[in-house]
């Protein structure tokens, strides 16, 4: 792509004000509306869009997502879609993203950690998985929501992820990606929350490293850029991050391997192709990113084609001390963590404030039984 000629630009300012646009963030926070049972993950999305665009957030605006997050929270510990919904692992890994971006003292303090790990206690299954919400089916999702949130939050307990390291490999095909459940299809989305997991819970070599990398790799499509969530699906805007996210987590993994033919490459995927779906293909003109051409404009696409813009805009940054901006430099975006896809100040601060909290104690037995069904 000659940049002389045509400069891919991020329609930032464009972006943000969609954001914001009929103070989204308060229709959030106060209207019922069509996402009814996904606002924790409204929030989220938006705050963490704007974290990358570097667009402050007022403190108004801030205080009165905490105010909403904390009716969402349950009197049993987690957080529901809405507030008086059921507790679930999703809205919980949202809620606490959201109130981490945040960042104040007003935020963490909306957090019950004791009731939180009483939460995940009655969500745990005995062969180390977790049910998405009491009652609810397994999947690899929930093992991530979990190990986020109790690790962002310091109430892991010695007990806590007991069996769950050889439950996540159980979910490794032999395609090399992983499946939502034990003997499942390899899935973009799966394959990050399992790995990220196991990168939390420090287990990442039991993966086969080598096998996921190729896997992962084989996803970006040669023609578009992007990536693909499965094999033989179409290009996604959304995989940008669930797909390219990886790249990350297995470069330090095989790094801490000492896999030195891996290591020593800054490269695992074509930086610039992706950044080059992502500008041209994944922008609203008039703000917000998407799935495809001819797709509509989401909050959900927005923060994960952004994210993937980050992803492949740092990726090797750290270890090499380059960033492969595509484009006007204008279109850099706040690096991502990718372990937790929020910023890495906002995580470092997350980790510091409640690592000085003694950890919780599990208060009675709520394990449950194993899932049958
Ligand atoms: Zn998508």
């Amino acid at each position: 792509m000659d940049n002389s000629v045509t400069p891919l630009r991020c329609f930032r300012e464009r972006h943000a004000l969609e954001l914001f646009k009929d103070d989204s963030v308060k229709t959030v926070t106060s209207v019922e509306q069509c996402l009814d049972a996904s606002r924790p993950w409204l929030c989220y999305w938006i705050l963490h869009s704007l974290e990358l665009l570097d667009e402050p957030v007022p403190a108004s605006i801030a205080s009165d997502v905490c105010k909403f997050l904390a009716r969402c929270q349950s009197p049993t510990g987690g957080f529901a879609g809405g507030p008086g919904q059921h507790t679930h692992l999703a809205p919980t890994y949202a809620a606490i993203n959201a109130l981490c971006i945040i960042g104040t003292q007003e935020a963490y303090d909306v957090i019950d950690r004791q009731k939180l790990l009483d939460f995940l206690y009655s969500v745990k299954q005995l062969d180390g998985s977790f049910v998405m919400h009491v009652g609810g089916e397994v999947d690899v999702r929930s093992v991530y929501c979990a190990a986020s949130v109790a690790s962002l939050t310091n109430i892991i307990t010695p007990t806590l992820f007991d069996g769950t390291p050889s439950w996540i490999i159980r979910c490794q095909n032999w395609e090399g990606g992983l499946g939502g459940m034990p003997g499942l299809e390899a899935h973009g989305g799966y394959t990050f929350c399992g790995t990220a997991a196991m990168v939390i819970l420090g287990k990442e070599h039991m993966l086969d490293l080598k096998s996921l990398l190729h896997w992962v790799a084989s996803r970006q499509m040669r023609f578009e850029g992007g990536f693909q969530g499965r094999c033989n699906k179409l290009v996604d805007g959304c995989y940008s991050f669930w797909q390219a996210g990886l790249l990350p987590l297995l470069h330090r993994a095989l790094f801490k391997d000492g896999d030195s033919t891996l290591s020593m490459m800054s490269w695992m995927f074509d930086q610039q192709a992706l950044q080059e779906y992502i500008l041209l293909c994944c922008q609203n003109p008039a703000g917000g990113l998407l799935d495809k051409p001819g797709k509509s404009r989401d909050f959900y696409h927005t923060c994960y084609c952004l994210s993937g813009l980050s992803i492949a805009q740092h990726f090797g940054s750290r270890d090499f001390h380059h960033e492969l901006i595509l484009g006007a430099d204008e279109n850099r975006l706040a690096p991502t963590h990718p372990v937790y896809n929020i910023c890495p100040e906002k995580v470092a601060q997350a980790v510091e404030h409640f690592h000085k909290l003694p950890i919780p104690v599990q208060t009675e037995a709520a394990i449950n039984t194993p899932d049958t069904s």
